[in-house]
């Protein structure tokens, strides 16, 4: 696993590409300047008869672990739009809703480069038993955990057991 560290400017091409500091990448030859900003997440906690749902991952990282539905923000999207976009992606089921709960930032590996994260969750509360539909390239099984019995670090991720951790003692 490697910081995000590219040698080649992606503007003249020369190997003289080398972070200047912090998230700043400049190039020594055409001083083209990157930042490598925190990317936006949003997990969506979906709550029914004091039951939370749960989907198991189907892709790495943490294949087969527990998780949220939810996912990286598109350009030009609030956290709400992007989060009811994932989740119809995802599970078949519109959901507009949301309440913010919380945010917590996170490292996330993909193809052995780290990006750093800020995942923010939020809660919508349904009154029936939603009909889902899953992405099966994305999501194995749902699971609908008893909220009172549910151990948050059965989650995948870190900065997820946290959220959820700091929802359920609300
Ligand atoms: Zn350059």
């Amino acid at each position: 696993m490697t910081d995000f560290s590219p040698t080649y400017c992606p503007q003249c091409g020369k190997a003289t590409f080398a972070r200047k500091h912090g998230t700043c990448y400049v190039c020594q030859s055409c001083q083209f300047e990157y930042y490598h900003n925190t990317a936006a997440a949003v997990a969506g906690l979906i709550e029914w008869q004091g039951k939370i749902l749960l989907t198991r991952r189907a892709k790495e990282p943490f294949a087969g672990r527990l998780d949220l539905p939810g996912g990286f923000i598109d350009p030009a999207e609030s956290l709400e739009q992007g989060l009811s976009r994932e989740i119809f992606e995802e599970l078949g089921i519109h959901i507009n809703d949301w309440r913010y709960v919380a945010s917590g930032a996170n490292q996330y590996v993909y193809k052995n480069v780290r990006y750093n994260t800020l995942n923010s969750l939020f809660v919508a509360k349904l009154n029936d038993q939603p009909q889902l539909t899953l992405q099966t390239s994305e999501i194995i099984e749902t699971v609908w955990a008893d909220k009172s019995h549910f151990d948050p670090n059965e989650l995948a991720f870190a900065s997820l057991q946290r959220l959820v951790q700091a929802y359920l003692q609300e």
